[in-house]
């Protein structure tokens, strides 16, 4: 197996939005954020060479849609998508699954982009297969009004019309070494890729726990549909990692990649901080 993880890109989001009922005087003191109250997240991608398969976990934003549509992104840094799996030696050819944590618009939106001619929507990777979570999909076009700006139908439904889209029902070792989690908290069918690389096991915790500053169980995002189930997940995924020593992988701490857990009296935090590439 070989693994790679990379930053597409870094954007802004609220800070108060990104840790829900916590107050400021807290949360910034964990994680800065500037005179706009917004913070700096990462947008780390997961490349999983196993068995034959070339796996992509997620695909950042893309660049589909208008500046309108990115003015409160702040899109800024990173290495981009394509430019990020060709500074590693792939092309979008040789991506042959890609796995879609969920369909909010900055892990799914580089799954899909313009045509040449400006006037239609093709897959980002032609060879590939994506894979969502049968939960996720139905959430994502049957749409509501709480997730509605996450969820742009371009990004989503020319998925399907490409006849690449896999839809995922229940939890499975989808490849050697390759398995997820389902969760529900941040929304339907969130999956979790848990991977088996040697005699260590890493978990992309993607955005149960965005950043290592939502270790504590209720340092949770705004953005989840039902907060209540999203402690319970990570409750429960917190605990197995500490009892098994796994790694955890951030895909949106600006600092942090990894980190392995410790119990201390205020419950499971974090232990050692290290970056990928010394897994
Ligand atoms: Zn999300």
């Amino acid at each position: 197996m070989k693994l790679h993880l990379f930053n597409i890109s870094d954007f802004k989001v609220d800070g108060g939005a990104m840790f829900g009922v916590i107050p400021k005087v807290l949360w910034s003191r964990a994680y800065p954020a500037d005179d706009k109250n917004l913070i700096n997240l990462a947008l780390r991608s997961l490349i999983v060479e196993t068995d034959g398969h070339v796996i992509l976990v997620d695909t950042g934003w893309g660049n589909k849609q208008s500046e309108k549509f990115f003015r409160y992104a702040y899109l800024q840094g990173g290495e981009g998508l394509t430019e990020g799996l060709a500074n590693r030696g792939y092309s979008p050819e040789d991506i042959t699954d890609v796995f879609l944590t969920h369909l909010h618009a900055d892990h799914c939106g580089g799954g899909l982009k313009r045509n040449e001619h400006g006037d239609g929507i093709k897959t980002t990777f032609p060879k590939a297969k994506y894979h969502v979570s049968r939960a996720q999909w139905e959430c994502a076009v049957q749409n509501n009004i709480r997730e509605e700006d996450s969820y742009p139908p371009e990004n989503i439904l020319p998925m399907k019309e490409s006849g690449q889209l896999n839809l995922i029902e229940k939890e499975a070792e989808l490849f050697s070494g390759f398995s997820f989690r389902m969760c529900y908290g941040h929304t339907p069918g969130l999956m979790i890729p848990v991977i088996k690389y040697g005699n260590k096991t890493i978990v992309y915790t993607g955005d149960l726990i965005p950043t290592l500053a939502h270790i504590p169980l209720i340092w949770n995002m705004s953005y989840d549909i039902e907060s209540l189930k999203t402690i319970v997940e990570k409750e429960k995924i917190l605990k197995e990692a500490l009892e098994n020593n796994y790694i955890l992988v951030f895909q949106h701490d600006e600092k942090y990649e990894c980190c392995t857990l410790a119990m201390t009296d205020k419950g499971i935090r974090a232990h050692e901080r290290f970056a990928f590439e010394s897994i």
